[in-house]
């Protein structure tokens, strides 16, 4: 028992394999949900759990199952996502969802009897690549319905009707994920750091106690366009110097009094955008987020209060629409302390860290007890063609993994 360990030989080879679906010429990967390459990659993970001798399911949401079957149909679930940002990297989701599979692999062939089903999870879309973050976990947690999703157009165009059917999925079914749900007695998730912190640090491990919640708004600043020599400076109303002002003084607010708190302005497009015209548009992206309900809500409210009074004194007009927003979590103290128990007694170092990334593992907690593992990222980079790891560390995350799972799956 103490000799328990994954096949990492098994699970690198995985790993390569899957990062040959989807290659970008940039040389990242390029796997958005129901694109081709997801469509292959699907079907790649469906082949593997079958191989594996585990059941396999997919729910109403196109997610994805291998289970392991126990003595009582309760589970116990570990997963991640399979789906890429365009051209990101080959680690993000799916050192998760491959882990996961190589642990019940590991106990299917050690014929464990286990008191509990345990199941591995591929969630479709998490990237958020068609409606907003999520689709698969918020559709299996029971957070959408049909209005949500009937009419809505993608970010790459075609309605999400369309997109859908490729995988043999209905719209109006997707949220029947939720009916079809086992029962879940808690939910793991390994994932990679996407930050420098346990790299820097040089310790291997990274147990999450929290991840924070999100606000997305699209947002614009109105004024009016005119000729860039005609009309004198004092009498302008430029939305670009709007937002400017704004996004400099929204920076200085957060960093003042929203500490361990973040606002980003990621996308802006100015309008008509011409050398010689005033741009009487400024649309713009902000990402606020927050480890604490209480702040995230206030921290909104100031923000976009300041937006105003920006847009006020300018003589301009702001909107907002809020796109997509999300809970902070609190991580499970029960689940915690097993993840610090199981790494000491592999003798694993380890910390204490927060995720400023959303990830499934938020969704799930919703309806049940969630724990996340991170591993250091190399150079702290993710969602981009370098995304790296160290494969020692992502041995010893599979290891606590699998020694988590038997430990959650015995009564
Ligand atoms: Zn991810």
């Amino acid at each position: 028992m103490t000799e328990l360990k994954v096949n990492f030989n098994r699970l690198w080879q995985d790993l390569e394999e899957l990062a040959r679906i989807g290659q970008d010429p940039r040389g990242g990967i390029s796997r958005p949900s129901f694109s081709l390459p997801d469509l292959e990659a699907r079907d790649w993970l469906k082949g593997k759990i079958e191989a594996s001798g585990l059941a396999l399911r997919q729910d109403s949401a196109g997610n994805i199952f291998g289970r392991l079957p126990g003595k009582s149909s309760q589970v116990v679930m570990a997963g991640s996502h399979l789906d890429t940002v365009i051209n990101g990297g080959r680690f993000d989701g799916s050192v998760g969802v491959l882990s996961a599979l190589e642990c019940l692999r590991r106990l299917k062939e050690e014929n464990f009897e286990l008191d509990r089903t345990l199941e591995v999870a591929s969630f479709t879309d998490e990237e958020g690549n068609l409606v907003g973050d999520f689709l698969g976990s918020r559709a299996f947690t029971g957070q959408l319905n049909e209005g949500q999703l009937k009419n809505v157009r993608t970010q790459f165009g075609p309605p999400l009707i369309e997109i859908v059917e490729k995988a043999g999925l209905k719209v109006e079914n997707i949220p029947l994920a939720a009916k079809e749900r086992p029962e879940i007695l808690a939910y793991l998730e390994l994932h990679i750091e996407q930050g420098p912190v346990l790299e820097e640090e040089e310790v291997p491990i990274g147990l999450v106690t929290a991840i924070a919640g999100k606000r997305y708004f699209q947002s614009t600043f109105v004024g009016r366009s005119g000729h860039a020599g005609t009309i004198p400076m004092e009498l302008r109303q430029d939305a670009f110097i709007s937002l400017a002002d704004f996004a400099l003084r929204a920076n200085q607010l957060v960093l003042r009094e929203y500490e361990d708190d973040t606002l980003t302005i990621g996308r802006v497009v100015l309008k008509p955008g011409s050398f010689s015209i005033i741009p009487g548009e400024a649309n713009f992206s902000l990402d606020l987020r927050s480890l604490d309900h209480q702040k995230l809500e206030e921290m909104e409210g100031e923000v976009l209060a300041l937006a105003r009074e920006v847009a006020s004194t300018r003589g301009l007009s702001f909107y907002q629409q809020l796109l997509d927003s999300t809970e902070p979590v609190i991580i499970s103290e029960s689940i915690l302390n097993k993840l610090k128990a199981i790494s000491e007694k592999l003798g694993y170092d380890y910390r204490l860290i927060s995720s400023g990334a959303g990830h499934d593992a938020q969704i799930m907690a919703s309806i049940c007890p969630v724990g996340m593992i991170f591993i250091p990222s190399v150079d702290g980079l993710s969602h981009v063609p370098e995304e790296k790891i160290n494969p020692s560390d992502l041995e010893k995350g599979a290891n606590l993994l699998l020694r988590t799972l038997l430990d959650l799956a015995s009564v």
